[in-house]
């Protein structure tokens, strides 16, 4: 817990801070004026927009003594940003030339930008808004900095700037050190919780089922070197990123977090033992595997600043010994094309060998170069790690090459880090732009595939662009105990590949775009066709513009994700904003790079129509032909809008491309299906009858050769009837079926409530069935599982989200007959049946419309229609179906046991006549 006695060391270390940099942000009582909000920023919002947050300039945005009270709420510690680079500028109060060529010479190092509560180190997420290179072609503006920053030092600051935020609609971020390479700690018109200053660390026992031993308990703001220095002191290490500033409990072990001891203890997330977290809603929380487990999962791996806000973190702590390192270096000057991706080729298939040996490896290269900086071997003396890399020695030999290598040894790992690990200079930001991939270690092993991902390497850098590589092994066996949200594909994965393009503060912002666009359509695209296997990436080096982002970032996580955030977060207070289809809750920097995208797609077809203005798209930003295009936006936004046409324009929407079809079918008969008095056994198999209807179903199923996933709701009935009505074609291909929770029934009455995973391990044991995502509490009937249908509305979505993110084409969804309703959203019918309008096993198929995406809404197949309605296949409108919604589901909620008491009687006269008709089925 975050103690008292922080908030004094804190304000006097944050106001000294602040002292030395007289081109930092200033507090507020000694602010400048800001200029004048921009006439069009790119990334403005309500008045374009719709419902959005409330930004400078608009009416709602909170007054001056607003601003000045919520200062004195916090104790003074509310900053107004002032641009880092503003003495560049004659426009402000700050301006002067030697500050300015200060700044303008050390731009590119970490350390001009981390003690600042608003300067971002990614450019492209700055967006020129004051860039010390611009000066005289462009303003300095706060523009995509944020407005203002709470120093926080207690956990009353983060309250404080939640609640403001909440309550003037504004955007909230948080900020560590702004390292982040996609901008996700900035924010236009926000307010951000700077948590740089809390440094508190301290070396902790720690025991529990799951590790036993020593851990840091580390402020928000403790940096990685200011950690290993605190470890070594008493004789441990810690998981750290290469880079000494990267803040260690923010976006770096929130999201992942790679490592030179990766390969010995996992990733960052696998040392997270417990967060002490404030939410959005202000609940100051410890969140562990026994507190709050959900919150601790999605973040511990699951990404940073979206679930709550993290105050401290207890962290595994190991004891130390000793590491060798080695570095390796040659320029291609006398070396071939081929000879040098031969070389490299050969790199690539000893990696598996050393990970194995719990070695990790950095390494970079273009046509020009190869350097490998460093390897770090724990362990192992420099003479063994001399000896381990004999191999790749002889063949550079044998090729002819040129090289220098270097082995060094020291006792512990901050010796080594200082010594080998730690380049001599900090690692420079702002000179790239990033895209990543995952490669599994299969790809490694088999010449064939490692052969094709070196030629993808190699056509990528011809594109001019730079290649680094982290080798690593984390998979379990090395991260051991752990449960969290960290993306499945990395445990499989043995490089962590990026791929840099070169940023230019000279050249052209529309090159930059153009090289955004390359890394998009083409060097990503090159390694995702030498690989077999699925593209996933580290989300913290990814690429923002990445298309398919829910699964390459997050995988199978996303939907138990998305519920997370639903839970905690539920109004999207932190920055997001459910409305906009760009706006996924989890990886902000889509909403930045979706909104650019759409920007220049609208830009290439306005532009025949505008000017030459639009030559350059950074200037249109700041022009009345910005405008238009906003105006533009905002009509095409209003013409999909359902809420502004009559027609149900979900059902007349054309499919999306590239998402699944969806097979929805009902389970078969269940004991609990013949009397109303069997609602009252626990999770009922299916009846013989139901049996037999199953085998009907797979001799009637009209997709078996198309269908490539089968995932079914996890009761008894549901998994039995995918079993058997899809037997054939599990056996087939080797599939099993995925038991996901969302999908399970309504209601908390017994016959709708699951059985426990272990319970439902025992009874399906030796079946095709993956159980991986039913955890404990999925059949508690609580909270997003709860028989309420806000709950229901809930993960409906989310599961059609989920499913419509999958690879597949053909999806199977067994589910249940009220839930279908709500997930297929179409509610007619829903009286014909007990609580539904579907029969035992019977089939519909759905696409996913391509409008309102976030919703995921799902449209009948004319066929499918057809097939079961014969000629009388009209879709109703969305009035009719708001209106059935209306009344069908409240004597359906009832009869279902959702609507909570004093039902009985009425839940009696609509159960008998409901099973009337359902003995007719
Ligand atoms: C030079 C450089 C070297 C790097 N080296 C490595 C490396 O070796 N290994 C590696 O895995 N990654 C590395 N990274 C990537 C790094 O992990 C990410 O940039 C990471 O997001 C940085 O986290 P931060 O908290 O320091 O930065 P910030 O930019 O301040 O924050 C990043 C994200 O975390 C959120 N966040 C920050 N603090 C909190 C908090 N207290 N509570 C909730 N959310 C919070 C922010 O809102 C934002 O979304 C490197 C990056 C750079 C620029």
């Amino acid at each position: 817990m975050l103690r008292v006695s922080l908030g004094l060391v804190f304000a006097a270390t944050a106001s000294k801070a602040l002292a030395k940099s007289n081109y930092d942000s200033h507090h507020l009582h000694n602010q400048h004026a800001p200029p004048e909000w921009p006439p069009g920023l790119l990334w403005h919002s309500s008045k374009g927009f719709g419902q959005c947050k409330c930004f400078p300039g608009d009416d709602c945005w909170p007054s001056q003594e607003e601003w000045d009270h919520l200062n004195e709420t916090v104790d003074g510690r509310l900053i107004a940003t002032v641009p880092l680079a503003s003495p560049c500028y004659q426009s402000w109060d700050d301006y002067d030339d030697a500050t300015c060529a200060t700044l303008q010479a050390s731009w590119t190092k970490p350390g001009t930008h981390i003690d600042t509560s608003s300067s971002v180190m990614a450019p492209f997420f700055a967006n020129q808004s004051c860039d010390p290179f611009q000066v005289g072609k462009l303003p300095c503006v706060v523009g995509t900095y944020v407005q203002y920053a709470i120093d926080v030092a207690t956990v009353a600051h983060v309250q404080a700037g939640l609640k403001f935020a909440s309550e003037h609609n504004i955007r909230l971020v948080v900020r560590n050190t702004g390292h982040d390479y996609n901008g996700k700690s900035t924010g236009a018109g926000a307010l951000g919780l700077w948590m740089h200053h809390l440094k508190d660390i301290e070396v902790v026992d720690w025991r529990d089922s799951h590790y036993t031993g020593k851990a840091l308990s580390i402020g928000a703001g403790v940096e990685g070197l200011e950690a290993y220095v605190a470890a070594d002191a008493a004789g441990l290490h810690v998981v750290g990123g290469t880079c000494p500033s990267v803040g260690l409990a923010g976006g770096y072990s929130q999201g992942g977090g790679h490592s030179p001891l990766a390969s010995l203890h996992g990733l960052a997330a696998d040392q997270i033992l417990e967060l002490e977290v404030v939410t959005a809603e202000g609940d100051h929380l410890i969140a562990n595997r026994q507190q709050n487990h959900d919150l601790y999962w999605a973040m511990a791996g699951g990404g940073a600043g979206t679930f709550a806000i993290t105050l401290s973190m207890k962290y595994k702590a190991h004891r130390d010994h000793a590491f060798s390192g080695m570095t390796l270096d040659y320029a291609t000057t006398n070396v071939s094309a081929d000879t040098h991706y031969e070389a490299i080729n050969f790199l690539h298939t000893l990696l598996p060998s050393l990970t194995a040996r719990r070695i990790s490896v950095v390494w970079y290269f273009t046509s020009e170069y190869l350097r490998i900086s460093p390897i770090t071997a724990p362990q192992i003396s420099a003479a063994g790690l001399k000896a381990i890399m004999n191999p790749l020695e002889t063949k550079l030999t044998s090729l002819g090459i040129d090289y220098d290598a270097t082995y060094t040894e020291y006792t512990g790992f901050l010796p080594y880090y200082n010594g080998t690990a730690n380049p001599d200079q900090p690692i420079d930001v702002g000179i790239a732009q990033y895209g990543g991939r995952l490669i599994p270690r299969s790809v490694l092993t088999n010449a064939g595939t490692c052969q094709d991902l070196t030629d993808a390497y190699r056509f990528i850098n011809e594109r001019g662009a730079q290649f680094i590589g982290v080798a690593l092994n984390v998979s379990f066996a090395v991260a051991g105990d752990v449960d969290n949200a960290v993306l499945p594909a990395w445990r499989d994965a043995t490089i962590a590949t990026v791929i840099t393009t070169p940023w230019s503060f000279q050249k052209p912002w529309s090159e930059m775009q153009h090289l955004a666009t390359l890394m998009t359509e083409t060097l990503l695209p090159a390694i995702d066709a030498a690989v077999p296997t699925p593209p996933h990436c580290y989300l913290n080096e990814g690429n923002f513009q990445e298309p398919r982002w829910r699964e390459v970032f997050y995988g199978e996580n996303y939907a138990r994700l998305l519920a997370v955030k639903d839970r905690y977060d539920p109004d999207r207070l932190l920055f997001r904003d459910r409305k906009h289809h760009y706006d996924d809750p989890l990886t902000k920097y889509h909403g930045h790079g979706e909104i650019v995208a759409q920007l220049l797609g609208l830009l290439k077809l306005l532009a025949h129509h505008i000017s030459r203005t639009l030559r350059h798209p950074r200037r249109l930003v700041h022009s009345t032909s910005e405008r238009s295009v906003r105006r533009q936006r905002s009509k095409a936004s209003q013409a999909s809008n359902p809420r502004s046409v009559n027609s149900f324009d979900i059902l007349a929407a054309a499919p999306a491309a590239m998402t699944p079809r969806i097979h929805c079918v009902r389970h078969a008969q269940g004991y609990h299906n013949l009397s109303v008095a069997n609602h009252s056994i626990h999770d009922p198999l299916l009846t013989p009858y139901g049996e037999e209807q199953c085998r009907e179903l797979a001799r009637t199923f009209p997709y078996h050769d198309r269908i490539d996933l089968v995932v079914a709701s996890p009761i008894k009935r549901t998994m039995y009837t995918a079993l058997l009505g899809f037997g054939t074609d599990l056996e087939r291909t080797g599939m099993k079926v995925l038991a996901m929770p969302e999908l399970q029934e309504t209601s908390d009455l017994p016959c709708d409530t699951g059985s426990s995973p272990e319970e439902l391990a025992k009874e399906l044991d030796g079946k095709p069935v993956d159980l991986s995502l039913v955890q404990p509490g999925w059949n508690n009937k609580k909270m997003k599982y709860a028989a309420n249908s806000r709950a229901i509305e809930s993960r409906a979505r989310e599961a059609r989200l989920w499913l419509m993110s999958r690879p597949e084409k053909d999806i199977v969804v067994v589910t249940h007959g009220g839930f279908l309703h709500y997930f297929t959203e179409d509610w007619s019918g829903s009286d014909r049946f007990q609580g539904t309008g579907w029969a035992n096993t019977e089939v519909r198929t759905y696409a996913f419309s391509a409008s309102e995406t976030e919703q995921a809404h799902l449209l009948e197949t004319p066929e499918s229609r057809q097939r079961r309605r014969g000629d009388d296949n009209k879709a109703l409108d969305r009035e009719e179906q708001a209106q059935l919604k209306r009344t069908v589901p409240a004597a359906q909620q009832q009869e279902r046991g959702m609507g909570g008491g004093g039902g009985a009687a009425r839940r009696s006269t609509a159960a008998k006549e409901a099973q009337q008709l359902q003995a007719k089925v």
